[in-house]
């Protein structure tokens, strides 16, 4: 079946109110760009609360599809055939025709639902119910009417061309990004972070990343698979700015400097605090991590706690509640998780304790971290200043 458009329908953003052209007009620069990496060219329009995206010439389907089932604020996409008439006949023809290419099997139950926005059309809305849902029985006696719950529910809209559709293709949900600001993600090479990032771009945010590098402590690979991981984000989140931050020496200092159970926690507090830095300087207004409670020493309650203490900004964690299962299954629909789970180094790992505390005292932290003063301060100056930031996705 050769398809002339799709109406794109978002369900959130209609309840915006005054805001809702601006919610609207963001939605509709998400589907330009979504579409921008597809075969074909495509014109996006929005006509009184309704999203069409028009091919204006062969295109590829499925690759279609995909980009607009990727783009955050779509709740449905209805594939339609689109034509020029005014011609009731013409209108009938067509639906027929529809029929016989969408449902190759046709003992079903069926309904006409038609809008007249042209008035000009010389068909009223209940009469094209009742006369195409006589034409579609005499031509498909297997056919029978439902009006209630019909399998097929065929749609008819009379606007300046006719539109005729009847599948509905669930989109991701979500605000447009570009209605919520900005935030920082902690993007690690691990499963969790990516989806944390997924699911807060979900609601509409910009996503810039850091990414924490300790070479040659970590390989060219693990930096290459985090600049992977925020690539497939991006197809959903928009272009996103990644921070590469040598993160060695402040490390090392840590390392030499503090107690070895603590080194997890203490890392874990640099990270925040250099994190928020760059979010200064990008005006982010949030950090975005993938923790969840229990799911290792350092994300139990109390790490969180003593984590979370060296933050000013609000720290998003939309996985908080999570399982692992859940995690996962989140990473692979939208395509992280084959690279998240290839096996290089994280420098996290590389400097962790055998017996991290599981159950740190905020002031004893604070008091070993007394340890490093003097020393780590040029240190995270150092990181901030050499900072390599990379441009990932369109
Ligand atoms: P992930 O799967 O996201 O790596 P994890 O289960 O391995 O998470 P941790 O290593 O404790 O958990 O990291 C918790 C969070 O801290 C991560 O979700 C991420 O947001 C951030 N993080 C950890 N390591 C790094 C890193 N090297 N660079 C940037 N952020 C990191
Ligand atoms: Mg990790």
């Amino acid at each position: 079946m050769e398809y002339q458009a799709f109406l794109v329908k978002y369900a959130e953003i209609g309840l915006k109110g005054k805001n809702r052209g601006m919610f609207e007009d963001a939605l509709l620069r998400q589907i330009r760009r979504s579409l921008r990496a597809v075969s074909g060219r495509f014109e996006v329009t929005k006509a009184s609360g309704r999203i069409y995206v028009h091919a204006n010439t062969a295109y590829d389907y499925d690759e279609t599809v995909e980009a607009l089932t990727r783009v955050f604020g779509v709740s449905a996409i209805c594939p339609m055939i689109q034509f020029d008439t005014q011609d009731p006949e013409e209108v009938y023809r067509r639906a027929v025709a529809y029929m016989a290419e969408a449902y190759p099997d046709r003992k079903k139950t069926f309904k006409v639902e038609t809008r007249r926005i042209n008035k000009n059309f010389p068909v009223g809305s209940q009469d094209m119910n009742a006369e195409l849902g006589e034409v579609l029985l005499n031509a498909y006696p297997e056919l029978s009417v439902d009006v209630h719950h019909p399998d097929i529910l065929l749609q008819v809209e009379l606007r300046e061309k006719v539109n005729i559709y009847s599948h509905t293709i669930p989109g991701p949900g979500g605000m447009p990004v570009g209605t919520n600001g900005r935030a920082m993600l902690l993007l690690s090479g691990g499963i969790d972070s990516p989806v944390a990032g997924y699911m807060i771009a979900k609601r509409g945010v910009v996503i810039d990343a850091v990414y924490f590098h300790a070479p040659p402590y970590t390989s060219e690979r693990a930096k290459q698979k985090v600049v992977d991981l925020a690539k497939q984000v991006s197809l959903y989140a928009g272009p996103i700015r990644l921070h590469v931050v040598n993160f060695t020496d402040v490390q090392l200092c840590i390392y030499e400097t503090c107690p070895h159970d603590e080194l997890t926690i203490i890392m874990r507090r640099y990270m925040m605090k250099i994190a928020e830095q760059l979010a200064e300087q990008d005006e982010s207004l949030a950090l975005i991590t993938g923790e969840s409670i229990g799911q290792v020493a350092s994300q139990t309650i109390q790490s969180l706690a003593v984590t979370n203490e060296v933050c000013h900004l609000p720290v998003f964690r939309p996985l908080i509640g999570f399982d692992k299962k859940d995690i996962v299954e989140i990473a692979q629909k939208i395509g992280t998780f084959e690279t998240s789970i290839l096996p290089y180094e994280d420098c996290c790992t590389i400097f962790v304790a055998k017996h991290p505390v599981t159950r740190p005292i905020l002031k004893a932290i604070v008091r070993s971290e007394e340890l490093l003063k003097g020393k780590i301060e040029p240190l995270v100056e150092e990181a901030l200043a050499t900072v390599e930031t990379i441009e990932v996705g369109m």
